[in-house]
């Protein structure tokens, strides 16, 4: 990483620490500098008590140097000690604001980076760097440390200053130590900035092994797959590949550990000849009496203090500037740019409830691909109208919703809401005019009627209603705490477990819930049992109202409720019209599925039943 990038990336993560709590980022730096400011005074004090001894001074002035050492150091460890309350405090507002900006981050991202690989590989880097003390966390140590050392090395220089001012020291003996000191310095820059690039590199090595071990032991403690693992007699297989991957890694941190300790002892050894250097140097002065004996004490200590406060200020340093490099990376994820959020117009709320939807000439690649989901799509219906889209799997159609409510954009057309791009409009805006049933939707372990209302607060009858509208009722009436009992139980131990079907049900149910003006079901019925399936078709248009349905099946039985059908396949739209028109065409393809189809029903009219 280049110099002036240093310099961005720390400037930066300071402004980002003080923006999560500007009363953390003053309290770290001021409490540590209270705390290391606290040994000087005893050093600097006591010196001249002894010499005021050793001179025979007037008691009086004893006492107050006695004072004066006693009260200073009692209102700065007072000052420090609620310094580190408020930080305590401050503290938990920092971690608090750090964790919600990360998901608040995680949750605003476009779709497409939610569903880009390399994206998803950024995020859990950055989780498990975060979960070893680097990015945030080690930019919070290093400036505890900096504040630290910084405010050692300024107090000891200050009060060795006078050292090089003595006529009693040949000048040789004082250029002597300050060459040792900027040895001992460079040695130690040395050895940090090797131990720090081994670090980086062991780290770098073996981020994809401890992912797929992080895995590893989210398959094992996940109790969803604790059915399979009993099962399929899983638990030794996981275990034992797992110990495979640790093993790797601690034989490569092992080997780390081995080089860091050798720089250490040759950084240790060093430094320690140094100290005995300067032990003569101070005895030679301290020889022929010119230097007094307080003086002596006080070179001696803050020299010392010098030396570990100069070496902990450089690996500090070291430190921050490693650490730099997954702080980029941290910031490159809280950078990636949501292109979604760039409309501004409102969605027109119009009496007559004309609106219409139209994609005009739309084709679409999922990012990172070659290959066209969507290619030339022309469609347009109006509100109220019930569209129904079939074709094989594969064949386009959850991509179609997911570029009719924004999840992604076109790659070529363009998708026009009463005759304006849909980038025109705000997009949370947008979005609200839609309640979308995924195949793959997702529930939450929060009370069922949190779930329907998609929100802590809800209104229990309207939820109660859409649950019973989407065919959940029976269920409900079961359950002792209703709309209150808890779903799985990761938050209560009295959760309830539901089956794919009934999260269907109330999938559906949070959809009607929202009352948006556009109904999508996407396969809303893959997992319910035939009984169930029926119930939603049956009443599909009663559920639907006068809202605008799109409803996506492979089961073609369902889809004659609907004015209009259009089919898919390989990414096109083949043909469009009602189900009579289409089921005339005999050698197209919406016969072929229906007549494929019609085997698995009961028929009494030679046509596809539920
Ligand atoms: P359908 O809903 O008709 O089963 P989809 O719209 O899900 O079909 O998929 C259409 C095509 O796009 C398929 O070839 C599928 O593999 C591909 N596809 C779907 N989602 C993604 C994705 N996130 N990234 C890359 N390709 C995808």
């Amino acid at each position: 990483m280049k110099f002036t990038e240093h310099i961005w990336i720390t400037k930066r993560s300071f402004q980002y620490l003080y923006s999560l709590s500007r009363a953390h980022l003053l309290c770290l730096v001021a409490g540590n500098v209270l705390q290391n400011l606290l040994p000087y005074i005893p050093i600097y004090i006591s010196a001249l008590l002894i010499d005021a001894l050793y001179e025979g001074q007037p008691t009086e002035k004893l006492l107050l140097l006695v004072a004066l050492t006693v009260g200073s150091v009692f209102l700065l460890s007072l000052a420090g000690t609620w310094m580190s309350s408020v930080l305590e405090q401050a503290s938990n507002e920092m971690y608090r604001n750090l964790s919600w900006d990360q998901s608040e981050k995680t949750m605003k991202l476009a779709y497409a980076s939610v569903e880009d690989p390399d994206v998803a590989l950024l995020r859990s880097r950055i989780a498990m760097e975060s979960q070893t003390g680097y990015n945030m966390w080690r930019l919070i140590y290093c400036t505890e440390q900096l504040s630290s050392t910084l405010t050692r090395i300024l107090m000891s220089a200050s009060l060795t200053l006078s050292f090089f001012f003595l006529d009693a020291i040949p000048a040789y003996m004082k250029l002597g130590l300050v060459g040792g000191i900027v040895l001992a310095l460079v040695c130690s820059i040395f050895t940090t900035r090797k131990t720090g690039s081994l670090t980086n590199r062991f780290y770098a090595s073996c981020v994809h092994l401890n992912l797929a071990s992080s895995k590893y032991y989210n398959y094992m403690e996940h109790y969803g797959s604790a059915k399979d693992i009993r099962i399929y007699d899983m638990a030794e297989k996981l275990l034992a590949f797992n110990a495979e991957q640790e093993q790797t890694i601690n034989r490569q941190e092992m080997h780390l550990n081995m080089k860091r300790a050798g720089l250490k002892t040759a950084d240790i050894l060093l430094n320690h000849l140094l100290r005995f250097g300067v032990y003569l140097i101070l005895i030679y002065a301290a020889l022929p009496g010119t230097v007094t004996v307080g003086s002596i004490a006080r070179y001696v200590s803050c020299i010392m203090l010098l030396l570990d406060a100069a070496a902990g200020f450089l690996s500090a340093l070291q430190m921050l500037l490693n650490n730099n490099e997954y702080l980029k990376r941290y910031f490159s994820y809280l950078d990636i740019p949501n292109p979604m959020y760039q409309g501004s117009l409102t969605v027109e709320k119009r009496d007559d409830n004309e609106y219409y939807v139209e994609f005009r000439d739309v084709s679409f690649r999922y990012p990172n691909t070659q290959v066209y989901a969507l290619r030339h799509v022309n469609l347009k219906f109006k509100i109220g109208e019930k569209l129904a889209i079939v074709g094989r799997n594969g064949s386009g159609k959850t991509t179609f919703i997911k570029l009719m409510c924004r999840l992604y954009d076109p790659t070529e057309g363009e998708i026009l809401l009463n005759g304006v791009n849909i980038k025109k409009y705000d997009y949370d805006e947008y979005m609200s005019i839609f309640s979308i049933v995924f195949q793959d939707f997702g529930l939450f372990a929060f009370s069922l009627g949190q779930n329907v209302a998609a929100s802590p607060e809800y209104d229990r009858e309207k939820a109660m209603e859409c649950l019973v509208q989407a065919g959940f009722g029976e269920r409900l009436s079961a359950m002792p705490e209703g709309t209150e009992s808890y779903l799985y139980k990761d938050f209560a131990g009295s959760g309830i477990e539901i089956s794919g079907g009934e999260g269907q049900k109330i999938a559906i149910a949070r959809a009607l819930y929202k009352d948006a003006p556009f109904l999508i079901l996407d396969e809303p019925t893959a997992a319910l049992d035939p009984v169930s399936e029926y119930e939603i078709y049956s009443k599909f248009n009663e559920i639907a109202g006068d809202k605008t349905a799109v409803y996506i099946s492979h089961r073609l039985a369902s889809c004659r409720f609907c004015d209009k059908i259009a089919v898919f396949d390989n990414g096109e739209i083949i043909q469009t019209g009602s189900h009579e028109t289409l089921i005339a065409r005999q050698d197209e393809l919406y016969h072929e599925l229906w007549q494929a189809q019609a085997q698995y029903y009961v028929s009494s009219e030679n046509s596809p039943r539920i």
